[in-house]
């Protein structure tokens, strides 16, 4: 017991310094010890009232890491699923029973500015209502890559599951799943990794993260917030 406890606090001392160091370190065995004692280490953040969606945000990040080349190798048949919470409360999309909400781009949401990007990069959106469309469009599909945009629990959960193919996780910057947002920013970039496009050079881009995440839900609250913007022909 003592070992596990030893290992496991070594493994999120590990996590923590690679997320915000940009430095991936002994991913392999941050994601092994994270993974299997996945609830013991949740209850233990919460039980000591700390935020326990850090132990996601490490997760999600160090699978980036991982699978980064592989996904950047891929350039057939790359998916981007998002989730049916993005979309407006007044869309009228038609739900497909195979693959999900067809979007129709009508501009009401942010799932019609990353079709539209999707389009020019070779991606297919799909909007998926459950977890049952994600098997469906696996196996009818078959995709060669994932871009996934969920709340950080959901993505650390689903990029274990959908291991089969290299993905890039996405958070979504508010919670609640009803009319959530996602930087839309944030998921050109990941498709850019794969597909760019010289067109797009003056998007603006921000990255977020976990603790952008956690701001904007204190933004409610008052606490001031800061956000750091970069252009991306900068980089
Ligand atoms: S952009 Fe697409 S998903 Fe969003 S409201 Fe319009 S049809 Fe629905």
């Amino acid at each position: 017991m003592l070992f596990i406890i030893i290992f496991n606090l070594l493994a999120l001392a590990i996590g923590i310094y690679s997320i915000r160091h940009k430095k991936i370190i002994f991913p392999k065995f941050v994601l092994f010890m994270l993974y299997l004692f996945y609830s013991p280490v949740k209850w233990f953040f919460s039980a000591f009232s700390m935020n326990d969606l850090l132990v996601d945000e490490i997760l999600v990040e160090i699978q980036n890491s991982v699978y980064l080349e592989k996904f950047k190798a891929q350039t057939e048949r790359k998916v981007i699923l998002l989730p049916q919470c993005l979309r407006s409360s007044d869309c009228h999309a038609r739900c497909d029973p195979l693959y999900g909400f067809v979007c129709t781009k009508c501009g009401r949401c942010d799932i019609g500015s990353i079709t539209k990007e999707a389009e020019q990069r070779d991606f297919k959106v799909f909007v998926v209502p459950g977890s049952s469309f994600v098997k469906k469009i696996f196996k009818e599909y078959r995709p060669t890559s994932c871009i996934g945009v969920a709340c950080p629990v959901e993505l650390s959960e689903s990029m274990q599951k959908t291991s089969v193919v290299p993905s890039q996780g996405v958070y979504l910057i508010n919670d609640g799943c009803f009319e959530t947002k996602v930087n839309v920013c944030d998921v050109v970039e990941k498709m850019e990794l794969v597909s760019p496009v010289s067109e797009t050079a003056d998007l603006k881009i921000k990255t977020v993260t976990l603790y952008d995440f956690i701001d904007n839900e204190n933004e409610e609250t008052g606490t001031e917030i800061e956000t750091e913007t970069e252009n991306k022909g900068g980089r």
